[in-house]
């Protein structure tokens, strides 16, 4: 059956998943298979994918017998995971529309790797979004994860320790996504596979079937999805490699590692940037034990890195 515009007003709908411009919005027809109007969208950016999981979207010529339909628009974006896509040189929206981005990490098999939790928490910051980090595999934890848990946990981050395969830990973070839209991040290899399954188990709604069906065969695996429970909403994305924070200035580095703002306006000079400067209000915090060196070390190489792609760019 055909739904025309006139008959139904504009339709809406949430993306949750796709690729090659061709996606699955869940709407109120049950999830379509859509493609985008004239094949882009007329969107004033140069990104990745001009849909992510998560993205609203107003629809035209709806199908529901085939349960198919047209992608006119995307509606304005409440705020955005993205990360730097070195390889295809374009920043990657992994998320959209999203209450909270969690940092899944391994404690063993791979190795815990604080700087990636460092850049991800950096551009949650930045981009709006209320971080938090799980840590996997406590099971073969070798007594690592209660100075995490003190390091991350003593700036504000909410840190989660479970077993995705034990099973320990597993209810408090069931709390921790209730009700809300969370974006899971992470390495390949830290379980989030594993933990996706643990926590969504046979509830996941099995939206993603109609790409599954369509993109056989086409690296499903680098698309992301948003999955629905009957009490959550989790955004599950490819395991990365690298988590490349260029989408930040060096200038707003210091700003999106959240416990140096109270000493922010204390430095003498007021351009500082906070690496090896005379009178540095965030080194003289930090050598006062009101920063953790941990994270100052870390300011400072992210911010070595992010001048050096700003020397290549200039
Ligand atoms: P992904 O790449 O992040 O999706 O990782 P997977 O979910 O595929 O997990 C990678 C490997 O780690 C698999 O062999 C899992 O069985 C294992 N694994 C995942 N979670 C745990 C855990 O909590 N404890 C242990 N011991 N192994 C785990
Ligand atoms: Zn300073």
């Amino acid at each position: 059956m055909l739904v025309t515009d006139t008959e139904t007003g504009q339709t809406t709908g949430t993306v949750l998943t796709g690729r090659n411009n061709i996606f699955t919005v869940d709407t109120e027809f049950g999830s379509l298979l859509c493609r985008l109007k004239g094949k882009r969208l007329d969107i004033e950016e140069r990104s990745y994918s001009p849909l992510s999981p998560g993205d609203l979207v107003t629809l035209s010529e709806l199908d529901t017998g085939n349960s198919t339909a047209i992608i006119d628009d995307r509606l304005t974006r409440r705020n955005a995971f993205e990360r730097y896509n070195v390889k295809r040189n374009l920043p990657q929206t992994l998320a959209a529309n999203v209450d909270q981005a969690l940092c899944v990490s391994s404690l063993h098999h791979p190795r815990f790797r604080p700087r990636f939790v460092d850049r991800f928490l950096a551009l949650c910051e930045f981009q709006g979004v209320a971080g938090g980090v799980v840590l996997n595999k406590s099971d073969l934890d070798t007594g690592q994860a209660p100075d995490i848990v003190s390091l991350y946990g003593g700036i504000g981050y909410p840190v989660s320790v479970v077993s995705a395969t034990e099973g320990s830990g597993l209810e408090a973070l069931k709390v921790a996504i209730e009700g809300v839209r969370t974006v899971l991040v992470g390495q390949s290899g830290v379980g989030k596979s594993a933990l996706l399954n643990a926590i969504v188990g046979t509830e996941v709604q099995r939206t993603g079937e109609i790409s599954a069906r369509y993109l056989r065969g086409r690296h499903t695996t680098n698309a992301g999805r948003l999955l629905k429970t009957a009490s959550a909403e989790i955004i599950d994305t490819p395991g990365i490699r690298d988590l490349d924070v260029r989408l930040i200035s060096t200038g707003e580095l210091a700003w999106c590692y959240r416990e140096f703002r109270p000493f922010m306006g204390t430095c003498k000079h007021g351009d500082c940037s906070h690496v090896e400067e005379p009178g540095c209000g965030i080194e003289r915090a930090c050598k006062d034990g009101e920063i953790p060196p941990a994270r100052y070390e870390s300011y400072c190489r992210l911010h070595a890195e992010l001048q050096h792609v700003e020397t290549e760019q200039s």
